[in-house]
């Protein structure tokens, strides 16, 4: 199929370039001329596991394009997929002013050859799916109107008797990728969801993906079939339905780790080891032992903006969401547990050399949107600490996007400890799994190791003489 993807970022890259590998026709558009030019060449904007092999085949193969023109690429797709951001604003509403500039460009890109299907794929508020058909079909009039007073030659004139509204559908197709495994998540997802109003966009995106559905494509090198994995579940329902599920997971998600946190310091205050106790209740079938990691919090570009839009959405609707608010609130407080522990190992912070392990919100990613890192780093320099960090990724973009950040970069782990006073691990990247605690003991000025993701063994970080703080144990 001809398939445009609007937004090269995180989730329209790894779309795009994911369909591509299935052999469709897909062209991504961007604003920002630099990353198209990039990914033209074959380079992506974005660390993740996987992408640069699949951009590069795509490009070779010829099925993956990009483009910064919008209305071209339109016409010549038959799905259309919305994939810009939705950044919060400071109230905590969704900024949907890219997904409505887009929506509106679409309208009048629209020619009347064949009728398409316009998806929405970033996450919008309950209610936006019927917002976007509202602005394409404006476009769309506008393309009309104008089309009335021009020549024949017009895109929108070379085929009468099609009325505006019929020639495109919107449809609802949440994306639940995670960063760091985005192309697996794709390729072998839990759910597809999509949500529409019509059997047309039901069965054209059922069809674009069925591939995936009936796992019938060749996985990439990169991305192996997980042993077992035979199909993939489709949620069809309707627009509002797919918009909350969206949310809904994000908040449940985000809920399950603020839970894990609140254990965790009720745990430290009576001596139990929260790792034991999650343990032993994440075996229930009914709660499942993932995303319980007690630790800093969560963070990224994702979980902190949805729930303030979900807790945004249900005020509009005169509801009080106090558990939403409870589960931003703790992890709010997560974030200062770092401080907390460095208070009472070190006592006096100001002067003190702190190296930060991790900058990325998670591992396998690049990206700092919402890292727990990035309020630590100012917290510890607003209270007079020296500031090191060292990300296996993420140095170089921390230090572009937050110039307002007096960090100091270390090149490696060895590099980061040098005169430190004490080490936070912040980012559970896999090599910090297995410091070489006897040479970073060495390079340190005292040696004190706050464990913020609880990834080490404290018998064994107490044995090599550190003071070992975790969270929750
Ligand atoms: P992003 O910021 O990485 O990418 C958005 C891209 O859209 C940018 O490259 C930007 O230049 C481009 N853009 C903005 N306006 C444009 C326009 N008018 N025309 C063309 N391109 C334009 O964002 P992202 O992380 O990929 O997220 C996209 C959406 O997907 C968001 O709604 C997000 O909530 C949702 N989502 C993200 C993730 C994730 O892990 N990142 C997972 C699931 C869902």
């Amino acid at each position: 199929m001809n398939v445009c993807v609007i937004g090269a970022g995180y989730v329209g890259l790894v779309t795009g370039s994911c369909l591509a590998h299935l052999g469709n026709n897909v062209i991504c558009v961007d604003i920002d001329e630099q990353k198209i030019r990039a990914l033209s060449d074959g380079r992506s904007p974005i660390y993740e596991p996987g992408l640069d092999q699949l951009l590069q085949t795509g490009l070779q193969r010829g099925y993956l394009r990009f483009s910064t023109e919008l209305a071209s690429s339109i016409r010549e797709s038959e799905i259309i997929f919305i994939a810009v951001g939705t950044p919060p604003l400071s109230n905590g509403k969704a900024d949907l002013s890219y997904v409505k500039t887009v929506a509106q460009e679409i309208g009048r890109a629209l020619d009347l050859k064949h009728r398409r299907l316009v998806v929405n794929k970033s996450t919008v508020p309950i209610g936006s799916g019927n917002w976007v058909e509202m602005l394409v079909k404006e476009g769309l009039n506008e393309n009309l109107s104008l089309a009335k007073q021009e020549d024949a030659s017009h895109p929108i004139r070379r085929q009468d008797g099609t009325k505006g509204e019929e020639i495109f559908m919107v449809a609802s197709n949440p994306e639940f990728l995670r960063e760091g495994s985005a192309i697996v998540d794709t390729f072998y997802p839990d759910r597809i969801v999509i949500g529409a109003t019509n059997n047309f966009a039901t069965e054209r995106l059922r069809a674009l993906y069925e591939p995936i559905i009936e796992q019938t494509f060749t996985p990439p090198p990169s991305a192996p079939r997980p042993a077992g994995f035979t199909a993939v579940p489709v949620v069809t329902t309707d627009l509002a339905s797919a918009e909350m599920i969206k949310y809904a997971a994000n908040a449940f998600l985000a809920t399950k780790i603020s839970f894990a946190n609140e254990i965790a310091n009720i745990c430290e205050r009576v001596g139990a080891d929260i790792k034991e106790v999650v343990r032993g209740f994440g075996l229930d079938g009914r709660i499942g032992p993932r995303f319980l990691n007690a630790g800093v919090g969560w963070g990224g570009s994702c979980f902190g903006k949805d729930i303030s839009a979900l807790i945004d959405i249900a005020a509009e609707y005169g509801y009080d969401p106090s558990l939403l608010r409870s589960t931003v609130e703790v992890n709010k407080r997560q974030r200062h547990v770092p401080l907390y522990k460095l208070q009472e190992t070190l006592k006096i912070i100001k002067g003190k050399t702190i190296g930060l392990l991790g900058l990325a919100f998670k591992p396998e990613t690049d990206d700092l949107r919402d890292a727990p890192s990035l309020e630590i780093a100012r917290q510890l320099l607003e209270m007079g600490a020296r500031v090191k960090a060292y990300d296996p990724i993420a140095n170089e973009l921390c230090c572009r996007q937050h110039p307002d950040l007096k960090i100091e970069y270390a090149g490696n782990v060895q590099d980061l400890a040098l005169d430190c006073d004490a080490l936070v691990i912040v980012t559970e990247w896999e090599e910090f799994r297995y410091l070489d605690l006897n040479r970073i003991g060495e390079l340190m000025r005292s040696k004190v190791l706050i464990d913020g993701r609880n990834v080490l063994d404290p018998d064994a970080v107490n044995a090599a003489g550190f003071k070992y703080r975790g969270v929750g144990r």
